[in-house]
């Protein structure tokens, strides 16, 4: 593969080129109304190499609301806060199931097959909350992000998080089954109302490629020489999003772009090239198991184009 560096912003434009000129496939998330409300037809992608240097094309600094992909964030400051000790209440296997379904949990006694399935999650920030109020954990969330990312102006939708709530009843169902098992230790409004504004941080492609920086580098944050996460743990976070950051579509992302990553029913994917970059690309159109359809397509055609793979070299 010939691919150097400097070819990178051409490669970027030319994706973007490409895959807008696509005629319109997939729909916008309708079930959280104020996510319907996005142009759907936008597309922005950007790319940060592991010394810093950040690429981008398209709508790239505009912002999105990251939903799932806040599910690598949460996921993290548990494992930074419990360590293993997290594994006792959500699994690290694939569900092959939709990124909501109820079915696994009565057969495995509340416990989510993993952290990246929205019962998963919901478990992830009762572990995380400790006692405190929503806003207090959110506060912690919000900080970790601006941390990671080098950028303090990274904020909450309200509105989307409101119209998360109101429409919740699937989610609501999730947490109220898992705590009739006991297993909850924070009230299950407050540990919802937290997920539900968490998945409503918004952020640019380009603030996500860069809050994703540490997973390239081994838990490394190299702009400050801040261990994030040790190497295992990194190591560790992207073998989850490899294996389940795309819900039932897993293994159709690894088989096509054959890299871990993670999606958002806002359309966001947030991938990462260990050693060597981290990618953030966004266009609301979802396919039918809720990924981005021209985020995928597009992270297809980057890896063909860069040689880009955990699979080879
Ligand atoms: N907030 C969304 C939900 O709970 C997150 C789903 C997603 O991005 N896949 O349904």
């Amino acid at each position: 593969m010939t691919f150097t560096v400097e070819d990178l912003q051409t490669i970027l434009d030319e994706i973007t080129l490409a895959v807008t000129a696509l005629p319109a496939e997939g729909e916008v998330a309708c079930y959280i109304p104020q996510l319907a409300e996005v142009d759907p037809d936008q597309f922005g992608i950007a790319v940060a190499l592991a010394d810093g240097q950040i690429f981008h094309a398209g709508d790239a600094q505009t912002l999105f609301s990251i939903q799932s992909i806040s599910k690598v964030f949460t996921t993290t400051i548990a494992l930074r806060k419990f360590g293993d000790d997290i594994w006792k209440r959500v699994g690290r296997e694939p569900s092959g199931d939709p990124f909501n379904s109820i079915v696994q949990l009565e057969m495995e006694c509340g416990k989510p097959r993993n952290p990246f399935i929205n019962a998963g999650a919901i478990t992830i920030a009762d572990t995380i909350m400790e006692g405190r109020t929503p806003d207090e954990l959110m506060e912690e969330i919000l900080q970790f992000i601006r941390e990671i990312a080098h950028d303090d102006s990274i904020q909450i939708d309200k509105k989307v998080a409101e119209s998360e709530l109101k429409t919740g009843d699937r989610n609501a169902s999730l947490a109220h089954f898992m705590a009739s098992f006991g297993l909850f230790e924070n009230a299950v409004d407050d540990v919802l109302w937290a997920y539900f504004n968490h998945c409503s941080i918004t952020m640019t492609c380009e603030q996500l490629a860069k809050a994703a920086l540490f997973l390239v580098s081994d838990g490394l944050d190299k702009s400050c020489g801040v261990n994030v996460v040790s190497e295992k743990r990194a190591r560790r976070i992207n073998s989850l999003m490899m294996m389940c950051g795309h819900y039932d579509g897993s293994g159709e992302f690894a088989f096509r772009v054959g890299l871990p990553g993670k999606s958002g029913v806002g359309g966001g994917i947030m991938a990462v090239v260990p050693g060597k970059a981290s990618i953030a690309v966004w266009s609301p159109r979802l396919d039918k198991v809720g990924n981005s359809y021209l985020g995928t397509l597009a992270l297809e055609m980057l890896t063909q184009r860069t040689g880009w793979s955990v699979f080879g070299h």
